[in-house]
């Protein structure tokens, strides 16, 4: 293996979770026995404790009621030592002469200085270190004589009832490690996989372009699910956004194409004219054609800068119902021409916090609509209202109508309806409508059925509301 494949390896992040996991596993382990090893070993050692004493007592009555020989006799009895090992006895006489010495015989060497140690000392036990294999306690009473007698006893008995467990647990350990390492790769394994998926779908995308590819879902209610899930909520987006900046390309693309090829061929006849009044015309041609254009381009920009929060707005409190009769004066002259009868109902002055310009634009753009599609003879009624929190502009035509499938496109930069080929218009007056709205906390709402007429409905905010100035 190479040492960049062994690196990657290191690396991903299943493998550190499962090394994790077997490391966890096994420290868990580990203090487990430890724990449980001290826990024996100083039950063992307190039951020692407790039998020495209780030879100690018992070497000590034997002692004072019948004296040295009986307690000689007591401990060369076969029963005194039979079940619990061998017994370190000593009495020392008050001028420190051995009275009784009864020990193996490779306890006495090591013995005796540490047991004279606890002669002097005030501690009324001694633990004598180890020396190769006998490590032993020692207890001690003084006699009524003045002798002391000691009584100790090997510990050693201790540790061999616990090597097999120590040995037995070094035995687990090694298949619990393993089982540790085979679980934690499992469930490492189990628990990336969609993350993995995550990444599988981001290389597919990235590789192929293919911006409809998405993440598998369950319906697991974990983290990375969620991730997964949220995942594909921000591709859905994504996609949506790519493939709205593309259609509106293509259609900027196209509709930009009809007013450059005219002013292309109002150019070409100003220069291959002599007669001066058609080079006028041809120029004035470019101009009404540049400025359509430029229209376009700065509409498309102020929808973009609406719809990401970026318009700056002007705000000031101003009523609605002025704006809306200041527009309305303009649109009367145009609706006089179409014999197209307006009236206009204003529920007082209606204050609201709004950009005047941006707001003049926008019902601008409703009542030019409603001239446009409504036919000659018809009605455009105007209703201007408010409540506590919120001013409603109402322009209703009883126009051309919107067929139901094209309602929901009407608001799509550079969309135009069938039926509106004929008109003038480039498609971007309902989007800036929106947007304009929108950017104000406002909401902008149709009612409309082919043949039958459309009622436009704008809902501003009182006051700017916090999510409008986001
Ligand atoms: P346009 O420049 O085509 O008017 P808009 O964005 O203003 O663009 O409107 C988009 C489409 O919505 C129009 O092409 C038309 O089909 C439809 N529309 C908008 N307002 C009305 C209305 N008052 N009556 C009927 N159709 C309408």
């Amino acid at each position: 293996m190479s040492s960049g494949q062994f690196s990657r390896i290191w690396q991903s992040f299943a493998v550190r979770l499962s090394l994790w996991f077997a490391a966890t596993f096994i420290v868990s382990a580990v203090i487990l026995f430890a724990l449980l090893y001290v826990l024996l070993t100083s039950f063992f050692e307190q039951s020692e404790r407790e039998i020495i004493q209780a030879r100690l007592k018992e070497c000590a009555a034997v002692y004072e009621s019948r004296g040295l020989p009986a307690l000689n006799d007591l401990v060369h009895r076969t029963e005194f030592d039979q079940n619990e090992g061998p017994y370190f006895v000593r009495v020392t006489g008050p001028q420190r002469s051995v009275l009784l010495l009864v020990a193996p015989q490779d306890w006495i060497r090591a013995a005796e200085r540490a047991v004279d140690e606890n002669e002097s000392s005030q501690n009324a036990w001694l633990q004598i270190p180890k020396d190769d294999r006998s490590e032993f306690i020692v207890a001690r009473t003084l006699l009524s004589d003045g002798s002391i007698l000691q009584v100790g006893r090997s510990i050693h008995r201790s540790e061999t009832l616990l090597r097999p467990f120590l040995s037995s647990f070094l035995l687990v350990m090694a298949p619990t490690f393993l089982l540790g390492l085979l679980g934690g790769a499992i469930f490492a394994h189990r628990a990336t996989a969609p993350v993995r998926e995550i990444m599988r779908t981001a290389r597919t995308i990235i590789n192929t372009s293919n911006l409809a590819e998405r993440v598998p879902e369950s319906q697991a209610q974990s983290e990375l699910a969620e991730l997964a899930r949220q995942f594909n909520r921000v591709l859905e987006k994504n996609q949506a956004l790519i493939v709205g900046m593309r259609e509106a390309l293509d259609n900027v693309a196209h509709d930009l194409r009809t007013p450059l090829t005219r002013m292309r061929g109002s150019a070409e006849l100003a220069l291959q004219s002599d007669l001066e009044i058609m080079k006028r015309e041809a120029l004035a041609d470019c101009i009404e054609e540049s400025d359509r254009v430029l229209t376009m381009l700065n509409t498309l920009m102020d929808i973009t800068e609406a719809e990401h929060g970026m318009m700056r707005l002007h705000r000031e409190r101003r009523s609605v119902s002025e704006l809306l009769g200041e527009v309305l004066e303009v649109y009367r002259l145009v609706a006089e021409e179409k014999k197209i009868e307006i009236t206009a109902d204003c529920d007082g002055p209606c204050y609201a916090e709004v950009d005047p310009n941006r707001i003049q634009q926008a019902l601008a753009n409703l009542l030019d609509n409603a001239v446009k599609y409504t036919e000659e003879h018809g009605r455009i009624s105007i209703v201007c209202s408010s409540s506590a929190d919120l001013v409603l502009v109402r322009i209703k035509d009883d126009g051309i109508g919107i067929p139901v499938a094209e309602q929901p496109r009407i608001w799509e930069r550079l969309y135009r309806g069938d039926k509106s080929r004929g008109q003038r218009g480039i498609g971007l007056g309902l989007s800036l409508v929106k947007a304009v709205v929108e950017a104000h906390g406002g909401r902008v709402t149709v009612h409309s059925s082919e043949g039958a007429g459309s009622e436009f409905t704008v809902s501003l905010p009182v006051g700017a509301m916090v999510e409008a100035m986001a």
